[in-house]
Order: C-alpha cells, then structure tokens, then sequence
C-alpha cells in the first residue's frame, strides 16, 4: 500500500522536476495572479453594489421586513460593500509592494538575527523556522490592523452590532496572539521534524500528523480556547432545554452537555452549533439567537443543526478536505528543494542552495493561493448543498418521528432564519454569481423557497399514504 502510493508520489515528482532546475519568474506569475483574483472581487462587489440602491425587499420577504428596517439592512449592506471594495483594493497593494521588496527573505534574516541574539546558530533551523513564521505573520499582518480597528469600531458602531469596548479589543487581539504561539510554535516543530525524520516519504506521515492535530482542536477550541474569549455556561431548565433534550433524544443525538454562549458580549450577530467527538456531542445556543427568537423556532434552528449531523456533514467536509491536503502534499516534494524558486523571491545563494522546508512550503502555498480562491468556490457549492439538505431535514422530521407537534417545523425554522437576517441586517438582495463566489450558505429568499418546496413535498407524501391506509 505505503509502497504503491510512494510509486505514484515519485511519478508526480519526476513530472514536475523541472521546478528544481529551471528559472521561472515565480514572482511575476504570483503578481498577475493575485491581481486578477483581486479585480475579479471588486468586480463582484460592483455587480453587488447597485443592489444596495433597491427600495423594496424581495415579495417573498416584504410581510417579514418593516420599511425601516429594510432600509438600514440596504444602508449596512453599502457600508460593508464601500469597506470590502477598499480593504480589498488596500490590501493587495500592501502585499504586492510586500512581494515586491522581499518581504519573505528578509524575514528570515531577521529570524537568523533573533535566534542570534538568544544564542543560537543558523544550524537551529526549526527553531529559526519558528521565529522566522512569527515575524512573517506579524509585519504582514500590521497593515491591516487599522482596517479592523475601523470595521469594529466605525463601521459595526454605526449600525449598532459592536458591543466590544477598545479595552476587549486589545485584549481579545493580544490573547489571540499568544494562543497562536502556545500552539503554533509546538505545531510548526512537529510540522518540521517529520519532514526531517521522513526525507521525501512525508507525505502519508504528515497527513497523520495533521489529522490529530485537527482532532485535538475539535477536543481543546471550545473546552480551553472559546471560554477564554467567551462564556459558555449551561443552557438554563426551561422550555427550550426541554424542548432541545427531546429532539436530541428522539434522533439518538449523543448530547452531552447544552450550552448557552455569551456572544452579545462582542456583537449582536447570532447562531447556533454543535462540536465535539462522534460519542459525544456539545450543542452550543448564541444567547443572542435565544433574545430574539422564540423556544419552538430556536427549536428548528437545532433541528436544522442535527440535520448536519444526521447526513454526517463534518465529516464529509473533513473528508474533502483531507482530499484536498493530500492533493497539496502530493505535489509539494517537486518545490522542496528548488533553489531557482527561493532565487525568485529574492532569497541569497546561500540561503537558496539549500531551501529551509518551512520557505519552501510557504512559497509553494503563495503559489497556490489563486488557486485555492477557485477551489473555496467548490467547498462553498458542497457546503451550500449541505444547508439545502438540513433544511430539508427539518421539514421532514415529521414524517421521519412520526410526531404532528413537528409538521409546522418549516414554518418554524423559516420565521427563525428571517428573524435571524432581519435582527443582523443581512442582505436579501444578492447578485448570484458574488453569492456562489462569496457564500457558504444559500441567501435568504433562496432557502425561503426551498422550505415552501419541502413542505410541499412532505405533505403529498401524506396525501399519498392516507390513499394506501384507505
Ligand atoms: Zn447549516
């Protein structure tokens, strides 16, 4: 088996071996490209824009939405559109001047500089790795510091979503920081010594290495992580409990413990989730979600969320994206160990002749990166099918429980998800193809739909089966 796909691994290699040997202006290449993946956005938004200027919701939305509050959703709409148009336009300056000027070699001269400092010599590359990682991720990402600062605190402001105070703003910033150390550095060192300890063999080791990874963050983001930056406590006795526990147990949804999160402590956008292991499940309710709808519609909401579990969404999406990884993996040996690349993007001879895997991988994953808008796309069609089936999911639970207090689920869950958009301001109007660039879930008007197709369904089933019982 580990022999067949090291076959298939060296033929990849051999195809792509001219990566090692020939001169290619990877920098140009990466200029054109994430210029055109640049202007394509800002085209989006621009066919996006003049949706902003309608005076009317859609006629399926019209009964939902006051004229005022319609009006605010079109004027937070064009505000975001204005901001995205230039953050987008501002930051790809800043990264093609970055590119430009070899940000990525000049960041690891100053790691060589750092380690230096503390004592240690270039031999040291993981731990030069590390510095050089965190230097990188802090120059590149200070220019964009301002535009979060205005998104939360003028644009979010304005509308009145942000409740974040600048006291929590910093705070939240630096905790994310060093929660990106505590467990980036450790991660980065056992990325880097499999690729020491397996030479070109890295692949399937790696695979490995990332799916544990990413399974002790489904286990560690919401039991250590998420409560350090919000509170989780358990979902108050009461008919929503009540309500959830019964569906929960009626679908043989192993639920463990139900949560209710603090989310308005940030902003006033709300939602619902579930995480944790197969065996044991956390369901976790926005108190914002519970403040603006009612216990039988947050109830669809859930029933919509056990939808993604009852189709195993997450892990269809766990398994295409592995897919994805090992597609990565596969080609990256080619770009390991080519000096022309390193040479492209400014790094000395020295340095060049003998590639460090961590500047070998980020620059393959730069040349990737327009490639990745196109395969983001994709991933947005899947998991826009998957919100399609856990709606359906919800208008079936009926029929599948064989319980009538369940045959208004749609209507349910549709005057939740309108609440949901009305209270957060969303969009109801939006250009198709910025939606299947942008979204990972269906517009409103869309789901809408769908539901009233669902119900529909579910009650000619019915006619069905009361003809055969007569
Ligand atoms: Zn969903």
């Amino acid at each position: 088996m580990l022999g067949y796909l090291n076959a298939g691994l060296d033929a990849i290699q051999a195809r792509l071996a001219w990566v090692a040997t020939d001169p290619v202006d990877w920098k140009f290449y990466l200029q054109v490209c994430s210029w055109s993946v640049c202007l394509f956005e800002s085209y989006l938004l621009l066919r996006q824009f003049p949706l902003y200027s309608k005076t009317e919701p859609p006629p399926v939305l019209a009964e939902h939405f006051k004229p005022d509050t319609f009006k605010k959703s079109q004027a937070y709409g064009k505000d975001k559109a204005k901001f995205s148009l230039f953050s987008g336009l501002y930051k790809q300056v800043i990264e093609s001047l970055f590119l430009h000027y070899g940000l990525v070699a000049w960041s690891w001269k100053a790691a060589g500089k750092i380690i230096a400092k503390l004592g240690y010599g270039q031999e040291y590359e993981i731990l030069q790795s590390i510095a050089f990682t965190f230097t990188l991720l802090f120059v590149s990402g200070l220019p964009s510091l301002p535009l979060s600062v205005y998104q939360t605190f003028v644009l979010e402001e304005k509308h009145g979503f942000n409740k974040t105070t600048p006291a929590l703003f910093v705070a939240d910033m630096l905790k994310g920081w060093a929660i990106g150390f505590v467990i980036g550095a450790p991660f980065l060192a056992g990325f880097l010594s499999i690729f020491k300890w397996a030479g070109d063999r890295f692949v399937p080791w790696l695979m490995a290495f990332l799916l544990i990874f990413q399974m002790s963050m489904v286990v560690l983001y919401p039991t250590v992580i998420q409560p350090l930056f919000n509170k989780l406590s358990p979902l108050p006795e009461g008919d929503l409990r009540t309500r959830i526990e019964a569906l929960a147990s009626k679908l043989k949804f192993p639920l463990k413990h139900l949560y209710e999160i603090d989310g308005s402590k940030r902003s006033s956008h709300s939602n619902a989730y579930f995480f944790g292991l197969p065996w044991s499940k956390h369901i976790v309710v926005f108190d914002t979600l519970i403040k603006q709808s009612k216990p039988e519609e947050v109830e669809a909401v859930l029933a919509h969320e056990l939808g993604h579990w009852y189709y195993m969404h997450p892990s269809k999406l766990l398994l295409l994206s592995q897919f994805h990884l090992f597609t990565i993996l596969a080609l990256f040996p080619a770009f390991l160990r080519a000096p022309p690349l390193l040479r492209a993007f400014d790094f000395p001879p020295s340095v060049a002749a003998k590639p460090p895997t961590i500047v070998a991988f980020l620059l393959y994953q730069m040349l990737l990166a327009p490639l990745e808008a196109i395969v983001a796309m994709l991933m947005n069609a899947v998991s826009r099918r998957f919100e399609y089936e856990a709606d359906r999911f919800a208008c079936e639970l009926q029929t599948m429980l064989k319980d009538e207090k369940m045959a208004d689920m749609g209507d349910r869950l549709g005057r939740a998800l309108v609440t949901l958009h009305v209270e957060n301001l969303s969009t109801v109007w939006v250009d198709w193809l910025y939606s299947a660039y942008h979204h990972s879930h269906p517009t409103l008007t869309e789901r809408l739909r769908a539901l009233e197709r669902y119900k529909a369904g579910v009650a000619r089933q019915k006619d069905v089966a009361q003809k055969k019982e007569l």
